[in-house]
């Protein structure tokens, strides 16, 4: 232990209600996405923030991507903090927007309440209370390093619960995640503080079509039906595709450890004559349904190939036509993104596991994400692979009601967050502290 990291320590604990107060802050701008609220609201309040603390900061944004709207705008912000000379940029990045609140709630999702060590509310963990605890981290480093080596960037960005096009990926397009600009970048979405997210799983969207005939359905052998076509596409799924996916095992770490295979979901399925508002009271009409579809969220392991994933799918579709008359389909990609993992001897991961040691007194675990995050696209976009997500909070509350976030665990999480950065960073007087 040097005098360098019980002094970030000692700087950490003393912020503690100051790290209450601002995630509360955050989590009572409520920026539900969709549509996206308040974005800018909460741009200006990280804003004012970051430049009481020497940071400068730039306000961008993402025009013409999905969403964005004079009346809804996808507003990021970025701030940098140079270093008394030049070294590696840190850059800590942490989506502003929250998930719809929905139903079940016995706090007020906005409130930002303190109850028995936990602050509740929307955002809390995911991942206000994170973006919260790189704040503080960063400036407790700052205060106790001020002639530190390098630079840091932290980032707000918008929609990342919708695909991070308005944020991450527009951020990217335009060089903010490039390896000259950023050397190491740390998203604290809410993996729990001793655990290192390397990256995720791979998703592949689509569409699946069956045609048919429309007839009487007194007679529907003159017709001839879309919704039978696709009940033999879903038979094959659970003859073939299903166990054969169940096969496929990955060497990802991944959490939970179901998801440590191929896996598959049918988002929907909808055939035949469209639902009704359920105020129509009225009965249906007879007809053979000659439209239905489903989509289908296939998600896929680093050792798969994602063209190999799409043949897949279109011989099984392709089999099924060969063995049934008048059996024809479409399909239409939706939406994919290839799987993505930092290597564990990676610089970003080593600090931070140095640092989990120091704070926690024990080893990380390493794991990966069923479900993808704004790394997708620094890695993807950017072009940078020094990424991971490291954050407090639990990540199955996530999404649900009453969800928050555990003081301690923030703290803790700042706590390895400012002695990450005296990893990264040298910090000429700190005692020896840093050790590139
Ligand atoms: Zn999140």
């Amino acid at each position: 232990m040097t005098g360098l990291d019980d002094r970030l320590k000692a700087a950490i604990e003393a912020r503690r209600d100051d790290l209450i107060a601002l995630t509360q802050a955050l989590v009572r701008i409520p920026t539900t996405n969709p549509p996206g609220h308040r974005y800018r609201e909460i741009c200006d309040y990280v804003d004012a923030r970051l430049k009481a603390s020497g940071f400068a900061t730039e306000f961008l944004r993402a025009e013409g991507t999905p969403g964005d709207s004079d009346r809804y705008p996808r507003w990021n912000i970025v701030a940098r903090r140079e270093g008394a000379k030049a070294g590696d940029c840190v850059h800590f990045n942490g989506h502003i927007d929250v998930v719809e609140v929905g139903h079940g709630w016995t706090t007020d999702p906005f409130g930002g309440e303190v109850r028995d060590g936990r602050i509740y509310g929307r955002g809390t963990c995911d991942m206000k209370g994170g973006l919260a605890a790189a704040i503080v981290a960063a400036e407790a480093f700052i205060e106790t390093c001020p002639d530190f080596a390098g630079a840091i960037e932290i980032s707000g960005t918008a929609d990342e619960e919708t695909g991070g096009y308005g944020g991450v990926a527009y951020l990217a397009e335009r060089g903010y995640f490039s390896p000259d600009r950023v050397s190491h970048v740390i998203i604290p979405e809410p993996l729990n503080k001793d655990r290192i997210c390397l990256g995720h799983r791979g998703v592949w969207w689509a569409e699946i079509e069956t045609h048919g005939r429309i007839a009487h359905g007194s007679m529907p052998f003159l017709g001839d039906s879309a919704i039978r076509h696709m009940g033999a596409v879903l038979e094959e799924m659970e003859r073939w595709l299903y166990p054969l996916l169940a096969g496929k095992r990955t060497a990802m770490p991944v959490v939970p450890e179901g998801a440590r295979q191929s896996t598959l979901n049918i988002n929907s399925i909808h055939g035949g004559e469209a639902e009704q508002d359920a105020d129509f009271t009225g009965f249906p009409a007879p007809c053979v349904a000659d439209r239905c579809r489903i989509v289908i969220d296939r998600r896929f392991l680093i050792e798969e190939d994602l063209g190999e994933v799409k043949a897949e799918i279109e011989a099984m579709l392709d089999r099924i036509a060969a063995g049934r008359p008048d059996f024809s389909y479409e399909i239409r990609d939706l939406h994919e993104v290839i799987p993505t993992m930092t290597d564990r001897d990676a610089p970003v991961v080593g600090a931070v596991a140095a640092a989990i040691g120091k704070v926690l007194g024990r080893a990380p675990d390493f794991v990966v994400s069923p479900g993808t995050y704004d790394q997708k696209h620094i890695d993807r976009i950017g072009r940078l692979k020094n990424c991971i997500a490291y954050g407090p909070g639990i990540l199955d509350l996530a999404h649900q009601p009453d969800e928050w976030i555990g003081i301690e665990d923030m703290v803790d999480s700042a706590k390895v967050m400012a002695l990450t950065l005296a990893e990264l960073l040298e910090c000429p007087h700190g005692d020896g502290g840093s050790s590139p």
